[in-house]
C-alpha cells in the first residue's frame, strides 16, 4: 500500500501568498471515496474572500506583466523541477480524496508537468510578427500581451492536470491566475500554490479561492477579470459561457462528453478489448475521454461482447492506493447513485445487461463509493443511456451494420470530445478522421489526449467558446494582440493627410 494522504483537517483559501480562512463559515465536507469517511473539510469562498483573491491578483499584475518572459519562464523552470520533485506526494493527494488508482494519478500529474513544460517555452511562444516597410518609411509589428486577471474554474476529475491546462500557460504569459478547483477534491491546488511560491512566484500572481456557485458567480460578474477558463459539465459550461461573454469577459468553457470507439471488422480484436476495458473502466469511467460508447460494426460485436463481458467481471475494484487496483471508487455517494440509477434506467428502456456492476462491495471498505464495471450490449440510439453523460464505469455497445452507419451515429451525437476508431485499414482510418465531427481523434488510440503543444478541445455541445485549452491556442487565448505602426520624425512629409493612409 502506497503512503496515503493526511494533511490538515481544513482545505482553505490561498490568496497574496499566504493562506485565506475566509469571512464565513460556510464549509463542505471532503471525503475519502475509498472508505466513504470524511476526511477533510473546504472552506467555501463569499464574495468578500473572492473580491480579495482578484484585489491581490490586480496588484501584482503591473510588476508581473513588466517582468521578462524568459525571467518568467525561469519560474516555470523551477516550479517544473519541484513537481517532478514532488509528483508522487500529488499523486497520494489525488488518490485520496478523488479516489482514482496510484498509477493513474501519478498519469495525470504527468500530464500536468507536460504543460508546465510547454509554459516554459513562453518567450518563443510570445515572439511577434514584423514587417519592415509597410509604408515608405513606416514599420508595422505585432506583439501578445497578457490580458491581466484571469480565472479558472475545474472539475472533480483532475485536480491536478486541469489546472495545470490553465494557470501554468496563462501566468508564464504574464497574467496573474485565480483557482476554483472542484470542492470535492480541493487539496491538490493548494499543493500546486505552495510548489509556486517555492519556485519563487511573486504572491498575488498565483490564488485559489474554494467554493461553490457562488465563488463561480463572483468571478463571473467581477469587473477585474478578463478571461474564465472552464471545464466541467455542458449545462455549467453552457452557464459559464453565457453569463462570462454577458460580463464582457473572454471564455472558454469545455464540457461534459460520450466518446466512440468504433471498431471495424479487420481491427485486431484482442487489442480493441484491451483498449474498450482501459478507457471504458479506467479511473472509473469519471474520464471526459472516456470511453462510453463501443460502436461494433458488423461481426466485431460477437467476437467483442464475450471477451468484453469476461473482463469486465474480472475487473479489480479496490482502494486506488492498492498497487494492484485496477479501478477505484468514483467520487461521492450521490455519483454512485446517479450511475447505478442509469444502469436500472438501461435495463428499463431494453438494453442487455451483460454485466452488473451495481452493489458492489469490497471487503474492509463497505462504506466506500464502489460499483463495478458494467457492460451493456445492443444499446439504440434513442435510449437515455446513449444519449446521456453517465460518467462512471458503464460501457453501452450499439451495433452498426457498416462503417457509414457508424460514422453517421458518432455524428449525430449532441457531444463531439473524443473519438477513436480500431481498424487495420489506412484508407477507413483516413475516411474516419477527415469525415468525423468530434474534436480529438484517435486511430488504435482509445484515449488520444492531445500533448501539451497540441491543445485539447472537443466540438459540439463539449467546448463552448472559439480556442481549445493549452498548447498555442490557449496562448493566444490568455494574451490579447496589438499592433503597432512606427515611423520617425525623418520620414514624415509636410501637410495634414484627409485619405485614407495606403503604402506609399
Ligand atoms: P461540474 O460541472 O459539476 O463542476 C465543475 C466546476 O463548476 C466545479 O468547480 C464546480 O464547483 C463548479 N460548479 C458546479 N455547479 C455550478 C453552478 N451551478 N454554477 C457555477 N459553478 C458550478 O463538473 P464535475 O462533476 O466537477 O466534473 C465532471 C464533468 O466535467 C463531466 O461532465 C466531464 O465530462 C467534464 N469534464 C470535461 C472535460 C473536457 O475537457 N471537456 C475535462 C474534464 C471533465
Amino acid at each position: 500500500m502506497v503512503q496515503a494522504f493526511t494533511d490538515s483537517s481544513e482545505v482553505a483559501h490561498f490568496v497574496a501568498g499566504a493562506p485565506l480562512r475566509g469571512s464565513s463559515t460556510r464549509t463542505q465536507a471532503v471525503y475519502n471515496p475509498a472508505t466513504g469517511e470524511q476526511a477533510r473539510q473546504v472552506r467555501l469562498a463569499t464574495r468578500e474572500d473572492v473580491d480579495a483573491a482578484v484585489a491581490s491578483a490586480v496588484q501584482a499584475f503591473p510588476k508581473w506583466a513588466d517582468t521578462p518572459p524568459i525571467r518568467r519562464a525561469r519560474i516555470m523552470l523551477k516550479f517544473l523541477e519541484l513537481m517532478n520533485q514532488h509528483k508522487d506526494e500529488l499523486a497520494a493527494i489525488i488518490t485520496a480524496e478523488h479516489g482514482k488508482v496510484f498509477s493513474d494519478a501519478q498519469g495525470e500529474v504527468m500530464r500536468g508537468i507536460d504543460i508546465v513544460e510547454f509554459a516554459c517555452g513562453i518567450p518563443q511562444l510570445l515572439k511577434g510578427d514584423y514587417t519592415d516597410q509597410v509604408s515608405t518609411g513606416i514599420d508595422n509589428w505585432t506583439m501578445r500581451q497578457p490580458l491581466g486577471v484571469v480565472a479558472g474554474i475545474t472539475p472533480f476529475n483532475f485536480p491536478c492536470m486541469v489546472p495545470c491546462w490553465m494557470f501554468p500557460v496563462a501566468i508564464a504569459a504574464g497574467n496573474c491566475f485565480i483557482l476554483k478547483p472542484s470542492e470535492r477534491d480541493p487539496s491538490a491546488s493548494l499543493f500546486m500554490a505552495r510548489l509556486l511560491q517555492q519556485a519563487g512566484l511573486p504572491d498575488g500572481v498565483f490564488n485559489v479561492v474554494q467554493g461553490d456557485k457562488l465563488a463561480v458567480d463572483t468571478l463571473l460578474e467581477h469587473p477585474d477579470v478578463r478571461a474564465i477558463s472552464f471545464v466541467g459539465s455542458t449545462p455549467i459550461a453552457n452557464y459559464i459561457y453565457e453569463t462570462g461573454a454577458r460580463h464582457g469577459k473572454r471564455v472558454q468553457a469545455l464540457g461534459g462528453a460520450k466518446n466512440h470507439m468504433v471498431v471495424l471488422p479487420d481491427a485486431d480484436i484482442d487489442q480493441a478489448v484491451d483498449a474498450l476495458v482501459g478507457a471504458g473502466y479506467g479511473s472509473a469511467g469519471e474520464r471526459c475521454m472516456a470511453i462510453s460508447v463501443a460502436v461494433l460494426v458488423g461481426d466485431a460485436a460477437d467476437r467483442i461482447v464475450p471477451k468484453l463481458a469476461e473482463r469486465a467481471r474480472q475487473l479489480v475494484v479496490k482502494n486506488g492506493m492498492n498497487p494492484d487496483a485496477e479501478m477505484g471508487p468514483v467520487i461521492t455517494r450521490q455519483a454512485l447513485e446517479r450511475i447505478e440509477g442509469y444502469i436500472a434506467l438501461g435495463v428499463e428502456e431494453g438494453a442487455e445487461l451483460v454485466v452488473d456492476g451495481r452493489n458492489f462491495k469490497v471487503s474492509g471498505h463497505e462504506g466506500g463509493f464502489f460499483t463495478g464495471g458494467t457492460l451493456f450490449d445492443k444499446v439504440t440510439p434513442q435510449m437515455r443511456i446513449y444519449k446521456e453523460e453517465i460518467f462512471g464505469p458503464v460501457l453501452a455497445c450499439v451495433r452498426v451494420p457498416d462503417f457509414a452507419a457508424a460514422i453517421e451515429l458518432v455524428n449525430a451525437h449532441e457531444f463531439g470530445n473524443g473519438v477513436a476508431c480500431f481498424t487495420r485499414d489506412g484508407n477507413v482510418a483516413r475516411e474516419f478522421s477527415r469525415r468525423v465531427q468530434v474534436g480529438m481523434v484517435g486511430i488504435n488510440v482509445p484515449i488520444p489526449v492531445p500533448m501539451a503543444w497540441h491543445g485539447f478541445g472537443g466540438w459540439k455541445k463539449s467546448l463552448f467558446g472559439d480556442m481549445h485549452a493549452y498548447g498555442e491556442e490557449g496562448v493566444r487565448f490568455y494574451t490579447k494582440q496589438k499592433s503597432i505602426m512606427q515611423r520617425w520624425p525623418e520620414s514624415i512629409g509636410k501637410g495634414a493627410e484627409f485619405a485614407m493612409p495606403t503604402a506609399k
